[in-house]
């Protein structure tokens, strides 16, 4: 659609946060690309996360939320995932930075005196690595419109660089940059008043850098009056329309038909120069309707770990599973509702499986470690014996086979060699090339990531769901099902339903339907390939045999 861009130059969306960390940058970075999407527009988005981090693939779940693996392997912050589900495009790797990359980068060149002897300095050394960062990818994707995310909030040390390179990008094409703040307005409940003064004290910090918001996203538990409007607008030297409210919403789907309730699209149009009479979110709408609309509920139990930290629960870590199950929800017209178990409760006390007869299907997602494992293969073993649908997810997959070898196979001391290196029976066992890595300590960016090709069965489960001959999904792991026990498994009624083009790999797992409502796992994620639009054909399967269950 550069057609539109009479210019044909890319135009820039900043988005950075105020106040606190947690209030939605990367549902208003997706939601933002969605409503410019459905006027027509070719947009990308970008993510700056102002870890030390050369990736996210290293960093703790619990502590910054899921790794989202994109095609090409690169292991990622989670908010690339919302990217992808809003705006069903594939980003790839040149969509990332962090501090440590960037930094890594510059030193490189520097090693191999691109620098040509100058001194290179952090100002303006480091921003002008970003800002050509940015353009080399936005030039990749051939994007109209790029929209560029800032971890953390203004006022840290961490993103300082980073908006920097805003304030540069500003100065060289003023017309073609903009920056959108999203900033917390809380109403306290002594108070009993919506406060703003956070949000001025944000957008002065933010001046303080050199930047000034054209548009300031005001999120908070309800929407804004006029009056908060008004005064939001007067201090932080903005007109009244380009504050939008963006109150808590039942679904992060809702957020882009709210935005342009505020009419976002064609603010954000106006100040880039651009123009479009298109208006696509239709399909969109009929969806988060849908949503809104289900009656029934399935009820779903998550078997993990990444949950607590301090007194708090969290689920950020299996983000992308819960909104695979969301679509998937939605595809077949029912409400979703979720229960996280901890797998180390069913170790302390295993009369406490018998509480999985509750849920209409029980998820294991991908995982690490031996902590909690005993738990998740207790309930792999529940979830088979008592014909609860089951769905694994990559460990999920794989302490599922040691379950069967276990159990079905009377292999009492089966196990993956993650757990337990001197296991005499390893069914699921190290990679040989993985070997290597881990014994010279090389953990980044190492494992088997990124999408690769399965061949399905065609009369499995799987093969059926999927309704094709091949699929491309993306993996992270460094473990795998052990060539030398697949035959014995298979001769026990374990079905692969989908191997790596030259059958050495073992892709999918499943129970005949004869004997199991629903009993599938993969070794790959396909939850990263899921959105509201397109719901992926497993999570469907798995609901509808859940929804099935609930029935009976
Ligand atoms: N820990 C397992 C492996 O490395 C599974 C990884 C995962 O679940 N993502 O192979």
């Amino acid at each position: 659609m550069s057609k539109k861009n009479t210019r044909n130059r890319t135009k820039y969306i900043f988005v950075v946060g105020g106040v606190m960390s947690g209030v939605g940058k990367g549902i208003t970075v997706s939601s933002i690309g969605k409503i410019l999407q459905a006027r027509g527009f070719n947009v990308t988005a970008f993510k700056i996360d102002p870890y030390i981090n050369v990736d996210a693939g290293t960093m703790n779940p619990t502590e910054h939320g899921e790794v989202f693996v994109l095609k090409d392997g690169y292991e990622t912050d989670q908010d690339m995932g919302n990217y992808e589900r809003f705006l069903g495009v594939e980003l790839d790797r040149d969509n990332y930075m962090t501090t440590g990359l960037v930094y890594k980068s510059v030193i490189e060149k520097e090693r191999n005196l691109e620098y040509r002897g100058r001194c290179v300095q952090v100002v303006p050394d480091i921003p002008r690595e970003v800002i050509r960062r940015i353009k080399s990818s936005v030039a990749k994707h051939a994007a109209d419109i790029a929209i560029i995310e800032i971890g953390g909030t203004v006022g840290e040390y961490e993103n300082i660089l980073f908006l920097e390179a805003v304030r540069m990008m500003k100065i060289e094409n003023p017309a073609d940059v903009i920056t959108a703040i999203v900033s917390y307005v809380p109403t306290p409940s002594k108070v009993g008043e919506m406060k703003t003064k956070p949000t001025q004290h944000a957008v002065r910090t933010l001046n303080g850098t050199g930047i000034q918001p054209d548009i300031i996203v005001a999120r908070a538990d309800r929407p804004l009056d006029e009056k908060r409007k008004e005064k939001i607008a007067t201090f932080c030297n903005v007109h009244t329309e380009d504050v939008i409210s963006a109150p808590d919403v039942e679904s992060i789907y809702q957020v882009p038909l709210n935005f342009e309730k505020d009419n976002l699209s064609d603010i954000l149009l106006k100040k880039l120069g651009l123009s479009s009479r298109k208006r696509g979110l239709a399909d969109w709408e009929k969806r988060v309707k849908r949503i809104r609309n289900a009656k029934e509920t399935v009820k779903i139990g998550v078997v993990g770990k990444y949950f607590k930290t301090g007194d708090f629960v969290l689920s950020d870590a299996y983000i992308s599973v819960i909104e695979a199950l969301k679509h998937a929800a939605c595809e077949i017209g029912k409400s979703l509702e979720l229960t996280w178990i901890d797998s180390t409760d069913f170790e302390e006390k295993q009369s406490d499986l018998k509480t999985l007869k509750q849920y209409d299907g029980v998820l294991i997602p991908g995982g690490f470690g031996s902590r909690g494992i005993e738990g998740k293969i207790a309930a792999i073993r529940f979830c088979r014996e008592n014909k609860i649908p089951y769905f694994g997810l990559c460990y999920g997959m794989q302490l599922a086979v040691v379950e069967y070898a276990r159990n079905v196979l009377g292999i009492k001391d089966a196990h993956t060699v993650e757990a337990d290196p001197k296991t005499k029976n390893p069914v699921v066992d190290i990679m040989p090339e993985q070997k290597e890595n881990l014994r010279q300590k090389n953990y980044g960016a190492t494992m088997r990531l990124g999408h690769y090709e399965a061949v399905l069965a065609p009369n499995s489960l799987a093969g059926k769901a999927y309704a094709r001959k091949t699929v491309l999904e993306r993996h992270r792991h460094r473990y795998e099902v052990n060539p030398e026990y697949v035959e014995q498994l298979k001769e026990a009624g374990l079905v692969f339903s989908a191997t790596s083009p030259n059958g050495v790999l073992m892709e999918i797992a499943e129970l005949p339907v004869k004997k199991h409502p629903f009993f599938l796992a993969t070794q790959f994620h396909p939850e990263f390939q899921s959105s509201l639009i397109a719901p992926h054909p497993l999570f469907v399967a798995f609901l509808k045999a859940s929804a099935g269950k609930k029935k009976q």
